[in-house]
């Protein structure tokens, strides 16, 4: 039996054709002709005010960040059941992050306990969109509102997944539903530029400013579009932009998106259709998917009904070749901030840090090797 990876970023066949254009194209820094494309594809396919590609989610977040004007000691709320770039991007403006807990039977940030939080030096709320499944964006849309803060959401997992509006019906796409926003596009994602990311912007205020952000507090990219004569120094920022080659590569995943979408949502449904007897038993529980979330299939998990279990399984596993992984440790309880945390216990939080298991999910598994995994895991629980 061949090894079955948890994660095989998969190439479309495109991406050295259009690295190739670009390197033909003889400019290769950022801004060029594929990020144009990219950012305007990405912009139109879903409504957002503005779009800049970027080397990493991370990068987006820290934008998001400067953007959201984060003095010291200004407050920022975010889920503790994270990865780690969604907190950092604010601690390295000197924001004190307000760690809140996650849902009792989802990871998604739990929006009814967010107000209680709510402080006058509280800046911006980031729900994290976890595995690419909407957080209960009308009621933190209400709360954002209402106290005057910034809603930011991180988008990494959540690439061309949607929340159904339930009062009006429609269809949002995550990312744009916030002020602003971060997506990824790392080799874990589902479309991917080895290294990559996006910020997504939909408050006209934040426009100007992030582009001169993006071009290390320059006027650049007006000056590149001939609307200045001349560029220099006006603010703070770095350099966020990836180079045409990351662009190129991403232009070839952009196109087969659809392609890749649904591949990975029917390896998702086989997964769910296979094992849900288990889980109706009360031997693990399955992804809840709220009628309010769209499922971009980023990721299959099963909670299991404690860390011995989840590790055991983990085991049982690997000594049949499959490679399953647990997620986030609770930043709360993290080395880095777990003394500069006051907010007390995140139950589910925790729960979801020793319980969730992560199943391989890429877009070239196969239908054999999914009912193989099935397979295992029935063998782990009746054997
Ligand atoms: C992957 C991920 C990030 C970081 O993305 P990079 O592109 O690797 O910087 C941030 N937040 C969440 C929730 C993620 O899943």
């Amino acid at each position: 039996m061949e090894k079955i990876p948890f994660n095989k970023p998969f190439l479309t066949g495109d991406e050295t054709k259009y690295i190739e254009q670009a390197v033909k194209n003889g400019k290769l820094s950022g801004n060029g002709e594929f990020t144009q494309r990219c950012q305007k594809w990405y912009r139109e396919r879903y409504g957002f005010k503005k779009t800049l590609l970027t080397t990493s989610c991370t990068d987006a977040l820290e934008m998001c960040a400067m953007l959201a004007d984060i003095k010291p000691g200004d407050e920022v709320i975010i889920p503790s059941y994270t990865f780690v770039s969604t907190a950092l991007a604010f601690v390295r403006e000197g924001a004190k992050i307000i760690f809140a807990d996650s849902q009792e039977d989802n990871p998604n940030i739990d929006a009814s306990k967010v107000e209680q939080l709510i402080t006058e030096r509280t800046k911006a709320i980031v729900p994290v969109h976890y595995a690419g499944v909407a957080c209960d964006m009308n009621e933190l849309r209400r709360i954002a509102r209402k106290h005057n803060l910034l809603l930011i959401e991180d988008a990494a997992q959540a690439v061309d997944s949607h929340y159904i509006n339930p009062e009006t019906g429609k269809k949002e796409p995550l990312g744009t539903i916030g002020e602003l926003s971060a997506f990824s596009f790392h080799e874990t994602k589902n479309i991917i530029a080895g290294e990559g990311g996006l910020l997504g912007i939909n408050d006209e205020q934040f426009i100007r400013r992030s582009e001169i952000i993006w071009e290390k507090g320059t006027n650049r990219a007006e000056f590149f579009r001939g609307e200045v004569n001349k560029y220099g120094w006006v603010d703070c920022g770095s350099s966020f932009l990836p180079s045409e080659v990351i662009a190129a590569f991403l232009w070839a995943q952009f196109e087969h998106i659809d392609t890749i979408q649904s591949r990975r949502k029917e390896i998702w449904d086989i997964y769910h259709k296979n094992i849900a007897p288990l889980a109706q038993e009360g031997y693990f529980k399955m992804p809840q998917i709220p009628a309010y979330a769209e499922n971009n299939a980023h990721m299959f998990y099963i909670v299991c009904n404690s860390l011995e279990e989840r590790t055991a399984l983990i085991k049982h596993l690997k000594e049949n070749n499959i490679l399953a992984v647990s997620h986030y440790l609770s930043l709360h309880k993290s080395e880095f901030y777990k003394d500069s945390h006051w907010g007390g216990e995140l139950p589910n939080c925790d729960r979801f840090a020793d319980t969730l298991l992560r199943l391989p999910l890429y877009y070239e598994l196969s239908n054999e090797n999914i009912y193989y995994i099935c397979e295992c895991i029935y063998k782990f629980f009746k054997p």
